[in-house]
């Protein structure tokens, strides 16, 4: 009994430096986490009037040397409207966005307090920024709260912001902190091609109040529901998200799995065609890219059909797929897959969009071909033809392969043929870098894939760290001396 006795009092000992290893191991998180923004966000969908009326709190962070004298917000939705600068549409897709016409939407700001108080506030950079003036400047390392009332119309049109059916899609929908550097705040800038979001990791809590019949699919995960009368708010939470969004609508079905190590998936969808396909393939790929590349530890991930001109759009732990993309088998599962692979590409991995987007395009081209040749090798055949065939036509329209930009910014793709240049070169051109370096390498390829995931996870990653980390493989010069011609 004694013995026993000893042997528990050796355990608890055991359980209590463990413990007590772990706090600080939660003290050491704790401060990472609070060098994150948290934003709370009161999401009211108006379905009648196509608006969202919001209400979100911030806490922004001086993550820099410099006190700050005003904080910019980033108003993607003010790309939608009559007179702006930074268009999201351009004039050659205006017929495929707009399904009834062109129509403008909008983000308005009602007020901007601190703790109750009114704060002077402005737009600026043509009304795509909102400048906020604290009474005194916030030092380096301080955390200043700032709320925000907006009011956000949605434009009739297939994209990221917008509605058609009484389906609504709400991408980058609220003010979110603009990118810093050294120099101050990098303004988003909507583009008519490409991803126009470089946006920090912050947590998220947010409460959507929609009609009782609408299903959402949003970033993060959802925590509880309350149903008054014919509405029902949800509450979601999300940790080290880039950004939140989500579509509502009261014509989506809902159908779900898990995958081995415990993520859900869930797949709401308007047309029908090949939905158990699709979703069987999602949670496979999901795995598999787990497997492969790293882990992403989250309890849940939503693929949400719904009205875009493009074939998808990712976000955290979110992505949207357009509901033309349905038309035979290979094209759904590898659109699909293409945007679930953003989780570690973009997500997981935070490569910048904007200014490198052939980090996370390229690699999810790169993935959709893995998975393919690891499940199913005729469907990678295919895929590589799709690749060489886009740049076959790009080629016969406008010139020879070195007229292919993989590693420009997205801004450098301007007029009638942005989208054909863009695609060629930031998708087909990046994926070719990436598909060479495997051959060439295969497993250690893998690795080095695997090796910078584990280390930048949930972090913001730059071009040179992340070349740093293929630059030692074997003919990596000259496929790189290719990509950047
Ligand atoms: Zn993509």
């Amino acid at each position: 009994m004694k013995k026993r006795y000893s042997v528990i009092v050796f355990v608890i000992l055991v359980l209590m430096f463990i413990v007590s290893a772990c706090n600080f191991e939660s003290s050491d998180s704790d401060e990472k986490r609070s060098k994150k923004y948290f934003y709370e966000i009161d999401v009211f969908l108006d379905t009648d009037n196509k608006l969202l009326e919001c209400e979100m709190s911030v806490d922004y962070i001086n993550k820099f040397g410099k006190s700050k004298n005003y904080i910019d917000f980033d108003l993607y939705p003010n790309a939608f409207s009559r007179d702006s600068f930074y268009k999201a549409v351009s004039f050659r897709n205006i017929d495929s966005i707009y399904p009834k016409g062109i129509s403008y939407g909008s983000i308005k700001i009602n007020s901007v307090k601190n703790q109750g108080d009114n704060m002077f506030y402005e737009l600026v950079d043509f009304d795509s920024v909102l400048r906020v003036y604290p009474k005194e400047e916030i030092k380096s390392g301080e955390v200043f709260n700032a709320e925000i009332n907006f009011t956000v119309l949605f434009p009739c049109a297939f994209h990221r912001l917008g509605f058609y059916d009484d389906c609504f899609n709400a991408g980058n929908f609220y003010p979110s902190v603009c990118q810093e550097n050294e120099d101050g705040f990098v303004h988003g800038n909507y583009h008519i091609t490409g991803d126009p979001f470089d946006t920090d990791f912050a947590d998220y809590e947010v409460y959507i109040n929609l009609p009782q019949n609408y299903l959402v699919a949003h970033s993060g995960t959802a925590e509880g529901e309350t149903i008054i009368g014919n509405r029902k708010t949800v509450f979601i939470k999300g940790s080290d998200i880039k950004d939140f969004a989500f579509t509502a609508s009261q014509n989506y079905k809902k159908i779900s799995g898990e995958t081995s190590s415990g993520t859900v998936v869930n797949y709401y969808y308007l047309n029908e065609n090949y939905s158990e396909t699709v979703l069987d393939t999602v949670l496979k790929g999901y795995e598999f890219f787990n497997g492969t590349f790293c882990d992403t530890q989250k309890k849940k991930f939503d693929i949400a059909q719904t009205y875009l001109f493009s074939g998808g759009m990712e976000y955290s732990e979110m992505v949207m797929l357009s509901t033309d993309i349905f038309t035979d088998e290979y094209l759904s599962e590898r659109i699909a897959l293409h945007e679930t692979a953003h989780q570690w590409w973009y997500y997981l991995l935070g490569s910048n969009q904007k200014f490198s987007p052939w980090i996370d395009e390229g690699l999810a081209e790169f993935s959709v071909y893995y998975y393919f040749l690891n499940n199913d090798k005729v469907k990678s055949e295919i895929f590589t033809d799709e690749m060489k065939s886009n740049i076959e036509y790009f080629e016969n329209r406008f010139g020879n392969e070195t007229d292919l930009k993989p590693m420009e910014d997205i801004y450098y793709f301007t007029g009638d043929n942005a989208e054909i240049v863009y695609s060629a070169s930031v998708y087909s051109s990046s994926f070719f870098f990436f598909y060479n370096l495997y051959c060439d390498n295969k497993e250690t390829f893998i690795e080095s894939l695997r090796e910078i995931c584990n280390d930048f996870k949930y972090k913001a990653v730059t071009q040179s760290e992340f070349i740093s980390y293929i630059k030692q493989l074997k003919n990596y010069k000259k496929y790189y001396q290719k990509l950047s011609a």
